[in-house]
């Protein structure tokens, strides 16, 4: 059946509560925290791989308006191009422009011009539809007309770089193609230097092959990194940007622990508190059933009356009562009618007594009076004779007539005795037993 909760299990609950709604707030302001550190990082990250893309930007095109230059020169002169002029206007664009390993100038397919020529012989006179891995991307500069930037890629004469074709037409016809080989490495470096940050890191990617040609290619599997993308002549790069703050961010296991850890104390708290605060109200010193004092507070009135007798030399009453078969009371009528008879046992002993005198319920049918300023056995026999006489006549409850009787145990406090509380409730105790064995229905004394 269910039962009221106690106390004890009533403040577990405030604590768990406590607990539960102090975790939520914990770790939902931790989460908050880290979830704001965290866009604020990715947001920096963002901005910083905007700077990057913009300084790459400049210096690529810089680089790629060399061949403008070039394609312009070939067109007024195709018909009176000699190789030392050509060379020499490859010679002087070569010397502006850093980072370009070497200027080619292919007739039709066939590589014509190069400079510098030392290191780069090799290529001189190649057709280019004979380089299995490089014809696609200028097959489609041609069909295109446009500028395509292949790479980065392995070059003949050895080492890597990024090429840049660029399509002549001349009268619409195709005439040939300008190739400016870039030292990848050489060319970003100096576009990123002015803004090195040590507090990112980042890399660079084709979006088509996803070779990563600059940068760590792990930071591509960070979770929390900035993918930005950028284009280049007919085509385009990934680049990611990464905070290193987002690695001092605490992690949410983390968040959750240490929320766990603040909530538990707030919940403890909350429990003692809770616990503390019930001792102090008046609950916890009254029976709820009968508002009666209870077992605690009669402790209270207890040491109180006994010290008040040991130091005024006076006797004291201590009066055990418990109703006889209370049980068949419940199991005859109900536990509801066995209440109602508990009640108007606490009622009848409460009108009974001196307003001096206490009574209080410590347990199911029991019930404890204690009689101040008693000087004899006799006088508490009459407090126990009379007690006895009002439960002579039957109670109606809830349309039953139900004889109730009690049992009583008396003992006497001697201020002389120096007997101890918690002897005095044995006494008490056998003396009511007595009652019971001598058949119930009647009052027993103490004796040694
Ligand atoms: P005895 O004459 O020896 O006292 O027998 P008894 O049947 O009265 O037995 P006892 O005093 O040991 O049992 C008291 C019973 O009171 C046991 C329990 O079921 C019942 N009880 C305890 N608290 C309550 C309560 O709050 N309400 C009701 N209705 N019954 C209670
Ligand atoms: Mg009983």
């Amino acid at each position: 059946m269910f039962r009221k909760p106690n106390q004890t299990e009533k403040s577990i609950c405030v604590g768990l509560l406590a607990t539960l709604l102090a975790f939520m707030f914990w770790y939902f302001l931790f989460d908050y925290q880290r979830q704001k550190d965290e866009s604020e990082a990715y947001l920096e990250a963002a901005s910083y791989g905007n700077v990057l893309r913009s300084e790459m930007d400049r210096e690529l095109n810089s680089l790629l308006f060399i061949s403008n230059g070039l394609s312009s020169f070939i067109k007024v002169y195709r018909n009176h191009l000699e190789t030392e002029k050509v060379q020499a206007i490859l010679a002087d664009l070569w010397a502006q422009a850093q980072h370009v390993r070497n200027l080619a100038v292919a007739v039709d397919y066939k590589i014509t011009y190069v400079y510098p020529e030392k290191s780069n012989e090799k290529i001189l006179g190649i057709d280019y539809r004979d380089v299995a891995t490089q014809w696609p991307k200028i097959k489609l500069a041609i069909d295109s007309r446009q500028g395509v930037l292949d790479g980065p890629l392995a070059l003949i004469q050895g080492g890597s770089g990024m090429i840049y074709r660029f399509p002549i037409f001349v009268d619409g016809k195709y005439w040939g193609i300008i190739s400016t080989v870039i030292d990848t490495n050489g060319f970003l470096d100096a576009a990123f230097k002015n803004n090195r940050n040590s507090e990112f890191e980042f890399a660079i990617r084709t979006a088509e092959d996803k070779h990563v040609f600059y940068g760590d290619p792990r930071l591509f599997n960070q979770k929390h990194a900035y993918i930005q993308e950028s284009r280049v002549p007919n085509g385009k790069w990934e680049w990611v940007i990464e905070n290193k703050k987002i690695h001092n961010l605490h992690d949410r296991k983390f968040g959750a622990w240490l929320s766990l850890f603040f909530s538990v104390l707030v919940g403890l708290f909350a429990y003692f508190f809770a616990k503390e605060r019930y001792y102090l109200s008046e609950g916890a010193l009254m029976d709820s059933l009968t508002g009666l004092p209870n077992r605690r507070s009669l402790e209270n009135r207890l040491n109180y009356v006994h010290s008040e007798a040991k130091r005024f030399n006076k006797r004291f009453g201590l009066i055990a009562l418990d109703v006889d078969h209370f049980k068949s009371i419940n199991d005859n009528f109900g536990h509801d009618v066995g209440d109602e008879v508990i009640k108007t046992v606490a009622s009848l002993l409460k009108s009974n007594i001196r307003d001096v005198d206490t009574v209080s319920r410590i347990g199911g049918d029991e019930f404890v009076i204690v009689a101040r300023d008693q000087h004899s056995e006799d006088s508490l026999v009459k407090v126990a004779t009379k007690l006895l006489s009002v439960f002579k006549k039957p109670m109606h409850i809830h349309g039953h007539e139900i004889p109730v009787r009690l049992s009583i145990g008396l003992t006497l406090f001697e201020p002389t005795s120096e007997v101890a509380l918690k002897q005095l409730f044995k006494q008490a105790d056998i003396a009511l037993y007595q009652a019971k064995q001598k058949g119930r229905n009647t009052y027993s004394f103490w004796q040694k």
